[in-house]
Order: structure tokens, then C-alpha cells, then sequence
């Protein structure tokens, strides 16, 4: 495979997350927060929004996995690992690194609303746009991009290539 354009550069990641955590750090304002990110992709974007919100947050982690081939998701997914705490009664924000079909976070809102928490609200760095997709509402959300398969900040290829300080699209996938 090739990297191929550069889609959203360094800078604009780090200019719209600065965006991302003022918002999220005025509306949390008097709220305890758990944030919770859903590895391995969104460690990165994890990482960096943190550091952007000025309140005193905790954070927690969830691993899944999607059943389907390595570019399609099926909307199965399998809890690798769960959160180390209780969230009910907790304010949640999940921390999405990108939202393709949704299905994932389908999945997900409907796993941890179960557990009763005080609110459960979304933030999505990347959101491709011109997919069908089940109604989703992204209250945070980074960058709209066309529908193609992106790596970097987080997203992989094949495991590789998380550790890029941008996000590009993907050429040859042979
Ligand atoms: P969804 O369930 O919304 O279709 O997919 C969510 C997950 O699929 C993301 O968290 C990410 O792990 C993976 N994914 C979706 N689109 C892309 C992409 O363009 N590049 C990479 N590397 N992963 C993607």
C-alpha cells in the first residue's frame, strides 16, 4: 500500500480539538466527566482532546472489535475489554476516533445506556460523509470527509501506521 494525500494535517487536528475541549470543557463545566475511549484507534485522538479540556477528568477505555473484514464493518462487535468502573450515574462522553457506518457506536450507546448513566454524549474527530447511516448525534464532532479509507492519528492499516501525525487516504491496497 501507498499513503497517499494528506487529508487533515497536524495542525488542523490539534486547531479543531482545541475547539472540541473548549466546548466540552464549558458544557461539563459542574459535571464530574468520565471520558471514555475506544482503543486502539482512539488512543491518540484520547490523548490529545484530554489535553484540551480544563476540568479535572477522569478517563476509562473500552477495546472492541468488529466482526466483518478489515475495511467493512458488520455492526457485530465483540468487547475485548470492558470499562475498569461503574458508570451509573457518571456524565459519559465516548471518544470516537472516526464514524464510518456507525454501527460501532450503534452497538456501544446501546451496551452503556443500559448501565444507567447520568448522560452518555459522543465525540467524533472524523465523520464520513455520504454514508447510509442510522441516525447518530455527534455532539462533538472534528472533521467531515468524503467516503474513503483513511490512516494515521490513531487510524491503521493493517495494524501499521497509527503513529502518523496526520490523517491520509490510502492508495493501493495491495
Ligand atoms: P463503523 O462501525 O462506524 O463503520 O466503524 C468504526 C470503526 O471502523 C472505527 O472506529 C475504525 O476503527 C474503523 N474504521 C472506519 N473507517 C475507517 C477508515 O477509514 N480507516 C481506518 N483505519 N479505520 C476505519
Amino acid at each position: 500500500m501507498r499513503i497517499g494525500k494528506v487529508l487533515i494535517t497536524a495542525e488542523q487536528i490539534d486547531a479543531k480539538l482545541a475547539e472540541m475541549g473548549a466546548a466540552i470543557t464549558e458544557d461539563y463545566r459542574d459535571k464530574d466527566v468520565l471520558l471514555v475511549g475506544i482503543l486502539k484507534g482512539a488512543f491518540v485522538v484520547m490523548a490529545d482532546l484530554a489535553r484540551h479540556i480544563d476540568l479535572p477528568v477522569e478517563l476509562d477505555f473500552m477495546a472492541v472489535a468488529s466482526y466483518g473484514s478489515a475495511t467493512k464493518s458488520s455492526g457485530v462487535v465483540r468487547i475485548l475489554k470492558d470499562l475498569d468502573q461503574e458508570i451509573t450515574g457518571r456524565h459519559v462522553l465516548l471518544v470516537e476516533d472516526i464514524v464510518d457506518t456507525g454501527l460501532t457506536l450503534q452497538y456501544l450507546l446501546k451496551n452503556l445506556q443500559v448501565r444507567k448513566p447520568a448522560s452518555l454524549s459522543l465525540a467524533a474527530l472524523v465523520i464520513k460523509d455520504g454514508i447510509d447511516r442510522a441516525p447518530l448525534e455527534i455532539k462533538y464532532e472534528g472533521f467531515h470527509i468524503p467516503p474513503v479509507f483513511v490512516v494515521g492519528y490513531g487510524l491503521d492499516f493493517e495494524g501499521k501506521y497509527r503513529n502518523l501525525p496526520y490523517i491520509a487516504v490510502v492508495e493501493d491496497t495491495e
